[in-house]
């Protein structure tokens, strides 16, 4: 559900709230409940201003307000109570109320009398019920909430109609339903424009995109040779690298007008509206060629048929086949480019990726280490850095986020400084908030002395193997402070995003997540349950080298997995039955133990030969729960870590641990 229909459902649920209130819980005082008999001594001491009879009682109003059950008098030994004190069950027990209306039951018996009795005590007759007085209020009452629902349909369809009809009254409202909502953006204006100043990283993506501005602004050069204009580019991407940010800034750049709309705006809950919609998108567009549509998200409409969640499935593929009739009426000429924009291009319907139609995909990666460091730069443009701030060295640190994260990361760090009254933003805030950001908020627990120290010594083991294995990524954070599920945490930074990576690196790698454990082994010669996590990505890491990368002598070049997602680089399964037999997977296992095992031995003699410097380390640790890079060198006393001697290959395929 869009946000728009909760805000729907939020004042439906108002409504019908507002209407059970008012009408089982009446609002006012509540009458009190008296005997037929006390009230007869009201009126006959006329008291009693208004009545209205229902079939079996009588409301009314008294002139002054009147206590029932009268307090009790003190009991006078010798005198029998008045007949109309007797209590009556059910109406004279409990506590005493004084109010100014009543209600009380009609005796079985007709009293033929009452009529002429109430008319001599001056007694008003009323028809109207006493919660309900005024005339104003009989109107509210009773054609309240029918009005209140009717004036809620209105509102709703006036919304869903908003920007098409806008100013049109009912009836405007009603009809422009069809008409798209697509907001237009001009270059003109200048508070919100955003230009290609503001994307970095990703640049392949900009400059693909820069090409289509600038086929819009001089169709000729292009088509001189007769090549025909682009009519579709998808721009594919995992969430928060920016597609959305790269097609507004292309709005700001191209000078022509942008129509931008998210595919979900499209489909409302009235069926056929969304193919009307897209019409009249592409109408608009076409009166204001050269133009630019954009269709944001279009997974919520493009989703492969019979893939659709359920209702609304004939819905989105009128939509949907709308966009792709619409687009195959392009003759070339109109100088209109749709673009469109998804994270998930492997559910879109194959009709839409057919040439003609959305023929240019263009995929925004993840940014790498120097994109990473130009996104940041972006970001930063409005916050005052202290001069120890290194992005640089926050690039390095933040392999696999996204351009959103990193907006992210700047903000967090904007406001943690904040609140720590500096004024300016250091690097220790940067490197907090991406601590807070990747593990979650500090989470006080109640440690023993023991346990801490069995966790400094666990993530002290990570820490010394960072130093002392060659080629191993440094280690630039170590902290004990438990954080959302960690105990404690060790950083380390890729010396470079690297594309192609040397067997030796990655052993590396898994004896750096062993390292943890072996410590404890070393230290205490027993085991706990916190190295769940290490074992887990060693396992994966080691198996990934013997089934895609060939790195198993026994095995050899067999790929014995799947590639992994290449848009997105998600994992991959086979489907069905794996193509290997039995004896081969046990083989697997195998490979996959002896690495590990292999591993395991030299992170336990790695860390036998340098106990002393471990021990430093903890002993630092356990005072500042916290070491930067400096610290732990410091500490321990050790150099960096030797690099590695083998290089990356020159190599056009890349792997991706
Ligand atoms: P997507 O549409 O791909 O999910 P967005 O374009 O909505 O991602 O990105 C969200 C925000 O993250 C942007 O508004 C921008 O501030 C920031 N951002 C994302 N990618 C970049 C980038 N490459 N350069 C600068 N800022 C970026
Ligand atoms: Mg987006
Ligand atoms: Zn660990």
């Amino acid at each position: 559900m869009p946000p728009r229909r909760y805000w729907l459902l939020f004042a439906f649920v108002l409504l019908v709230n507002w209407l059970v209130m008012t009408y089982l819980f009446p609002s006012g005082e509540a009458p009190v409940t008296i005997p037929y008999t006390e009230f007869r001594d009201e009126v006959a001491r006329n008291n009693v201003v208004s009545i209205y009879s229902r079939a079996t009682s009588i409301e009314g109003r008294f002139k002054t307000p009147v206590t029932w059950p009268p307090p009790k008098p003190a009991p006078q030994p010798g005198q029998p109570p008045a007949p109309r004190q007797r209590p009556i069950p059910g109406e004279n027990d409990g506590p005493s109320r004084t109010a100014g209306t009543f209600t009380t039951e009609l005796p079985a018996f007709f009293d033929r009398n009452l009529e002429s009795f109430l008319i001599g005590h001056d007694v008003e007759i009323s028809a109207v019920p006493l919660q309900q007085g005024g005339v104003l209020s009989t109107l509210v009452y009773g054609f309240g909430p029918a009005l209140l629902i009717i004036g809620f349909y209105v509102w709703m369809y006036r919304r869903a109609a908003k920007g098409g009809g806008g100013g049109l009254g009912l009836g405007g409202g009603l009809f422009g339903l069809g008409r798209s909502k697509a907001r237009r953006y001009d270059a003109t204006d200048a508070e919100h424009r955003v230009t290609f100043d503001d994307v970095a990283g990703i640049d392949e993506a900009e400059n693909e995109l820069i090409e289509v501005v600038e086929f819009l602004k001089n169709p000729q050069k292009y088509t001189r040779l007769g090549g025909s204009a682009p009519k579709g580019v998808l721009l594919i991407g995992a969430p928060g690298t920016g597609k959305t940010l790269l097609a507004r800034a292309v709005a700001g750049e191209a000078g022509v007008p942008f129509f931008s709309m998210s595919a979900s705006e499209f489909v409302e809950m009235i069926v056929g509206v969304g193919a009307a919609r897209v019409r009249d998108l592409f109408r608009q567009a076409r009166e204001n060629a050269p133009a630019i549509i954009f269709i944001d998200e279009i997974d919520g409409i493009g989703r492969a048929r019979g893939q659709v969640a359920l209702g609304g499935a004939s819905e989105q593929e009128q939509t949907l086949q709308q966009i792709l009739t619409e687009m195959d009426g392009f003759t070339g000429r109109e100088g209109i480019i749709v673009l469109a924009a998804t994270n998930q291009p492997d559910v879109l319907d194959r009709a839409l990726l057919r040439p003609g139609r959305f023929d240019r995909r263009v995929v925004v990666n993840l940014p790498d280490k120097a994109g990473r460091q130009a996104i940041l730069k972006v970001h930063v443009r409005k916050v005052p850095l202290a001069a120890d701030v290194s992005l640089e060295e926050l690039s390095q640190t933040t392999p696999g986020f996204s351009g959103a994260d990193l907006k992210n990361l700047v903000n967090e760090a904007a406001l943690l400084a904040a609140r720590r009254d500096e004024a300016e933003v250091r690097q220790r805030d940067f490197l907090d908030a991406l601590e807070k950001i990747v593990l979650g908020p500090e989470r006080p627990l109640l440690l023993t002395p023991d346990d801490k120290e069995r966790i400094a010594y666990h993530e002290s083991g990570h820490t010394i193997m960072g130093l002392v294995v060659p080629g191993a990524d440094p280690v630039n954070r170590v902290s004990i402070v438990p954080r959302g599920q960690a105990l404690g945490v060790t950083y380390q930074r890729p010396q470079t995003d690297r594309y192609n990576y040397p067997e030796d690196y990655l052993r590396a790698r898994i004896i750096g997540m062993l390292g943890g454990r072996a410590a404890e082994e070393v230290v205490y010669g027993t085991r706990t349950t916190g190295a769940e996590n290490d074992i887990e990505q060693a396992t994966q890491l080691a198996r990934s080298m013997v089934t895609r990368w060939g790195m198993s002598d026994t095995i050899g070049m067999v790929q014995l997995a799947p590639r992994q997602n290449v848009f997105l680089g998600t994992g991959g399964s086979f489907m069905g039955d794996k193509p290997f037999s039995e004896q081969t997977a046990a083989r697997v296992d195998a490979e996959v133990q002896r690495i590990i095992d292999e591993c395991h031995e030299q992170a336990k003699r790695l860390l036998r030969e340098h106990r002393a410097a471990l021990d430093r380390l903890v002993r630092s640790l356990l005072a500042k729960e916290t070491l930067s890079e400096q610290e732990i060198l410091e500490a321990t006393g050790l150099p960096p870590a030797p690099a590695l001697q083998s290089r990356p290959l020159p190599h056009p395929e890349g792997g991706t641990p």
